[in-house]
């Protein structure tokens, strides 16, 4: 018996590897999967080349958990794929997260989506590139982080799939509003089962800083359900995150959580009995906050399209300049980044997209500490 598309199971505890697979079986994921010959890929988050404690990247003891649970039930053709942000290599990930010894360990390669060959494809109306190996999977186990994003406000399932397009294609979602695009892709390319990793994601960056610790894992069928939860549980309505609603209307899922069916099954302690009972730091009942570090900031910047990694940049700079003292209204104009400035002129920039501005912060994109640098030296003057 495998889970419903209306039904999410999650479990809390922080042995990872034991959790996952507990999960897995309660969820009947063998069931679901074709044939025993299905090609299989798992796909997880590895924006930039931190680990996982960092709060940005799927934790490899979630993936290993998979990967054991699927060889014990006899499939044999698994990869791992994966392209990172624009602003990082994907080579570099699979060595810094932990990725490099999970495939020798388990013997399944890892294919790293920056290197592969781009095919266009019309994605129900929107026409794509994608990135092609992306194109040949029987069966996508998605892996996200459950994280706030600086720009989308949330980022779990339905976004987690940028990660299978090319670096020229994820340029141009941003030069197009993201949402949109970000809609048509899930409908494209079907995710047949997601394991979002809840463990200690950063609930403000899509590239960490600020984990927040909760060893939780989540398992389900569809993401636009599990994204809508994760907007409930970051304190936003689906609707304040644009491409949950377009890829509800794409048919890709629901988002009425009021018909969902969510339920918390005991970890591999709590099942040995080494688990105290009571209210911890990582109690599911407990809250996730609702502080949002970016809304001290983003009053300060001026975005038209801009790429993940350079926005992701600029806010934690202007994070940890608010954090020393200094004030952002000390800064002589507000700060312009994106794609949309190109060729314009202006007072601040940040990103060779403003080049042409009197000051600018160069680099594509530059990074946090350029950036910090940068400004820093800007606001002493
Ligand atoms: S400088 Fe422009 S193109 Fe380069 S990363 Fe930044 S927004 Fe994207």
């Amino acid at each position: 018996m495998s889970i419903n598309r209306n039904q999410i199971v999650q479990i809390y505890g922080t042995d990872y590897k034991e959790n996952t697979i507990l999960l897995l079986k309660e969820t009947g994921l063998a069931s679901l999967i074709p044939s025993v010959s299905s090609r299989i890929v798992i796909k997880p988050n590895l924006v930039s080349a931190t680990e996982a404690s960092w709060g940005a990247t799927t934790h490899p003891e979630i993936v290993a958990g998979i990967i054991e649970y699927l060889l014990d039930n006899n499939y044999r053709d698994i990869t791992i794929m994966e392209g990172s942000w624009v602003g990082g290599l994907t080579s570099d990930a699979f060595d810094v997260c932990g990725y490099r010894a999970l495939s020798e360990e388990y013997d399944v390669p890892l294919v790293d989506l920056q290197k592969a060959e781009a095919v266009t494809r019309d994605c129900d109306g929107m026409e794509l590139a994608l990135c092609k190996p992306a194109t040949e999977i029987d069966f996508l186990i998605n892996v996200p982080v459950l994280k706030g994003h600086c720009q989308t406000r949330i980022t779990c399932a339905l976004k987690n799939l940028k990660g299978l397009i090319p670096n020229s294609e994820k340029r141009r979602f941003h030069s197009m509003g993201l949402h949109k695009p970000i809609a048509h892709l899930a409908a494209a390319l079907k995710q047949d089962f997601i394991v979002v990793d809840h463990i200690c994601g950063d609930l403000d960056f899509e590239d960490g800083g600020n984990p927040v610790v909760r060893n939780g894992i989540f398992a389900g069928r569809d993401p636009v359900l599990m994204d809508s939860l994760v907007c409930r549980m970051l304190h936003y309505k689906p609707d304040e995150v644009p491409y949950i609603p377009m890829a509800e209307k794409l048919g890709v899922g629901s988002a009425d959580l009021d018909k969902a069916e969510i339920r918390i099954i005991e970890s591999s302690r709590q099942r040995s009995g080494k688990e105290s009972e009571g209210k911890t730091e990582t109690d599911p009942a407990c809250e996730l906050p609702l502080s949002r570090k970016l809304v001290l900031v983003e009053d300060a910047v001026e975005e038209v399209d801009s790429c993940s990694a350079c926005y992701g940049s600029l806010i934690p700079a202007l994070s940890r300049l608010q954090e020393e003292g200094f004030l952002l209204s000390g800064l002589p104009d507000k700060i312009c980044i994106g794609q949309g400035f190109r060729g314009k002129t202006g007072r601040l920039g940040v990103g060779d997209c403003t080049c042409c501005f009197d000051n600018y912060a160069p680099g594509c994109p530059p990074g946090e500490n350029e950036i910090y640098q940068y400004l820093k030296q800007l606001i002493n003057m």
